[in-house]
């Protein structure tokens, strides 16, 4: 076999000069660029990836968090394959079981979901999620929190990473769109809140309650920065009582902070729930769910006409138009299942928990043994590591601290087989050992004194 190699990334930046030329950027989704040039893998086993240098890195990215049986699971490749064996190549087109096995499986483990869509990505589950609020409430405005990531839609396309010249008041943000392409009417319907500041959210939905549709947010935002638990309870209290549909986007902490998802953690019930990642168990998912009444919305008309598609347009447009030659996808929900009856079975997400509590502590201690301020906060199996002691409570707190640092030590620990993109956030997995945790915090040291040394 190939020897593993410790510095080299000649193959990666050869790969990426080659990428260049038949790819804008050389990758597949913006966000998955970094200086000088980004790693490319061809390998992924358990808690680790190999890249094209042959070098293996404990990988902390895990696919932005949808990896929680990490890479290549034995079971989930076997039930993936055993559905491709039994039941053909890919698809039906048609209903099948496991749709019905998945729904009523997320229903069981979040109990606000009655009843449930799927979709092929995250960001097609929230297309639907604000669809539904909209349709059901018959208003056409969206809120949505500064700071919160919720997929490439154009209508929250807005706020999610502002700089702080054109971010406008901390109690009144001003909407800033984040690509080009987006025509402004798309995200004229769009106000922007300030997280975990109760009061002047509300001072906002009150002020435009009549408009507002919907009310989306992380509840753990970007995974990392959890809502305040009075906030939450709050925003659910005030959604209720001005007529909003409070969504929450649970893409990334569903089955990561809890198998019943943040929701279940702060026990608030939202209108709708979108979820991704973790529920394909490795493969491109999204699902919708919510009250029964609000999610018919996308199946029956203001008569209670079910299935009204085809022939009668105006039947059709009393509907929800919601499709997707892929939705509800064999292997996909398969894989799926699997992942959350290995998460359940075992307990394993106990472990996965104290797992993560050690690394976070072990490199507090580290840094702090240091005398570098720094703090990880989190929940569950994600975290972020912050150079700063100020609190970490929204977004334009993110402003004040050390990144030129974080970047540093993220470039060295790309050098010293510890995988994450540089500036993003940990996410940990079932196949993560103790030993990886070891070697993780030795790497950190090395990177630390090699930073230090510059
Ligand atoms: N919402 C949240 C909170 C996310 O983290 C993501 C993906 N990072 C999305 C939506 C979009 O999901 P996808 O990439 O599957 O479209």
């Amino acid at each position: 076999s190939d020897e593993v190699s410790t510095y080299s990334k000649e193959a990666s930046s050869k790969m990426f000069q080659d990428a260049e030329v038949v790819i804008p950027g050389g990758v597949t989704a913006n966000i998955k660029h970094f200086a000088p040039f980004p790693i490319f893998m061809k390998e992924g086993r358990g808690s680790k990836l190999i890249d094209v240098d042959n070098m293996e890195y404990i990988d902390y990215s895990l696919c932005y968090g949808a990896l929680i049986t990490g890479h290549g699971h034995p079971q989930i490749m076997q039930a993936a394959m055993k559905q491709m064996n039994d039941t053909g190549t890919i698809i039906f087109g048609t209903p099948h079981e496991l749709e019905i096995k998945m729904a009523k499986k997320l229903i069981e483990l979040y109990p606000s979901m009655e009843q449930i869509r799927y979709t092929n990505s995250g960001t097609e589950a929230i297309l639907l999620a604000i669809r539904l609020a909209v349709a059901y409430t018959k208003k056409s405005k969206i809120a949505k929190f500064e700071g919160h990531y919720h997929g490439g839609i154009n209508q929250v396309l807005v706020s999610v990473n502002p700089s702080p010249d054109s971010a406008g008041h901390a109690k009144q943000p001003t909407p800033v769109t984040e690509s080009s392409g987006i025509p402004s009417d798309e995200t004229d319907n769009t106000i922007v809140l300030p997280f975990n500041d109760l009061e002047a959210t509300e001072t906002i939905l009150r002020e435009h309650k009549d408009e507002l549709a919907a009310v989306i947010l992380e509840p753990v935002q970007g995974g990392f920065i959890p809502a305040k638990k009075e906030f939450i309870h709050g925003l659910k209290k005030l959604t209720d009582e001005l007529g909003i549909v409070l969504i929450f986007d649970e893409v990334k902490t569903g089955f990561r902070v809890a198998l019943g998802g943040a929701q279940s953690v702060y026990g608030v019930e939202p209108d709708i729930t979108a979820l991704g990642k973790v529920l394909g168990g490795g493969f491109p998912v999204g699902a919708v769910g919510g009250k029964k009444e609000l999610m018919m919305q996308s199946a029956a008309n203001a008569k209670g006409d079910v299935f009204a598609v085809g022939g009668d347009s105006d039947k059709t447009r009393d509907v929800v138009f919601h499709s997707g030659t892929y939705n509800g996808h064999p292997i996909v929900l398969a894989a799926g299942l699997e992942t959350i009856r290995l998460l359940e079975e075992g307990n394993l997400l106990n472990v996965l928990f104290s797992h993560t509590k050690h690394l976070r502590s072990r490199l507090e201690k580290l840094y702090a043994s240091y005398h570098i301020e720094m703090k990880t906060i989190g929940m569950g199996s994600i975290f972020n590591i912050i150079f700063t002691t100020e609190p970490i409570k929204n977004y334009r707190d993110m402003w004040q601290a050390n990144t030129a640092f974080r970047e540093a030590i993220d470039q060295e620990l790309l050098h010293l087989g510890v995988y994450l993109k540089p500036l993003n956030r940990y996410s940990m997995s079932i196949a993560h050992t103790l030993e990886d945790i070891d070697r993780t915090v030795d790497a950190h040291e090395v990177a630390l004194n090699n930073v230090l040394k510059n």
